[in-house]
């Protein structure tokens, strides 16, 4: 059972945004590419382990002392807790002295640093609240197209071939719960934050963003407008006006959280919508007005 279900990294949500309303450099490209790939390998893991009778807790972004961990899938068995980190790696890469590379030799961050020292996070975390489960960490290679070179195997290390194996070793596990599991689950979930500080975005604000509807299909900027649908010119795509107009107006609070919503704002963010009573009649009605008439904004 996911007692928490993985939700779309705020990170890759805002990427996704910015990859049409602002010029990403060829680095940020790279970045929300390796998040998507990141996220996708993450989702295709999931799938394999929804029918677990046991708690999963997906996406969880936890403190110890000053430091922040991240950890991708929790399942709490019985008599223990897995530690879980999905890596969608492509290519060949290998384990040399110690380091991570590519095959090229070129270094990358070592996963396993990583894993350990989220494994030793989190069991001082759990101590602290005095559970005293053992901690069993794994990194799931889970990419196809991935392979690693190493000295000797790893038990840690899942490799592509050693997933279903994996996955099968899972569903046997001993996964009779009681009271105690469940609150240790509510407890890992009360304490999940839901903004990482460390997270890095590409610089963005609101006067170089590009305003407009954008199809809700392709992301194109180029759409017609007629008394109640908005039609893709791109690729034909047709959505009521009021539904653009809303999913265009979360975008907007997903990249400004902080902005005042108000009639004038959302016509020039809209740009494309040429009665400013259209689209007050569209907040009002989806939104709470705040204030008189002629300063309000919605909530
Ligand atoms: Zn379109």
């Amino acid at each position: 059972m996911f007692k928490k279900e993985r939700p779309i990294p705020p990170e890759l949500v805002k990427l996704r945004i910015l990859n049409y309303r602002a010029k990403l450099t060829k680095k940020e490209k790279l970045q929300l590419s390796n998040k998507e790939k990141g996220y996708a390998g993450e989702l295709e893991f999931d799938c394999l382990i929804r029918d677990l009778d046991t708690l999963v807790i997906n996406e969880l972004l936890l403190e110890f002392g000053e430091t922040l961990f991240q950890i991708d899938t929790l399942i709490i068995f019985y008599g223990r807790i897995y530690l879980i980190d999905i890596k969608y790696y492509e290519g060949e890469y290998c384990y040399e002295d110690g380091l991570f590379k590519t095959i090229a030799g070129s270094e990358k961050k070592d996963p396993m640093l990583q894993l350990n020292r989220c494994h030793s996070e989190l069991r001082q975390l759990l101590q602290k609240y005095r559970y005293n489960y053992p901690i069993d960490a794994f990194l799931v290679f889970n990419n196809p197209q991935f392979t690693l070179f190493q000295p000797s195997p790893n038990p840690q290390i899942i490799l592509p071939t050693q997933v279903n194996s994996f996955i099968k070793k899972l569903y046997k596990m001993p996964s009779k719960l009681s009271d105690v599991h469940h609150k240790l689950a509510d407890l890992l979930i009360s304490l999940h934050k839901t903004e990482n500080p460390y997270v890095r975005l590409p610089k963005y604000d609101y006067d170089t963003v590009e305003k407009g509807i954008t199809c809700g299909s392709c992301h194109s900027f180029d759409v017609s407008v007629s008394r109640t649908k908005i039609a893709c010119k791109d690729c034909g795509c047709e959505e009521l006006v009021e539904v653009a107009v809303l999913r265009n107006v979360e975008e907007l609070r997903i990249l400004f959280p902080d902005i005042r919503i108000t009639t004038n704002l959302i016509f020039e963010w809209c740009k494309v919508i040429d009665s400013t009573k259209m689209i007050r009649r569209i907040l009002k009605k989806n939104f709470k007005a705040i204030g008189n008439t002629k300063n309000s904004y919605y909530e």
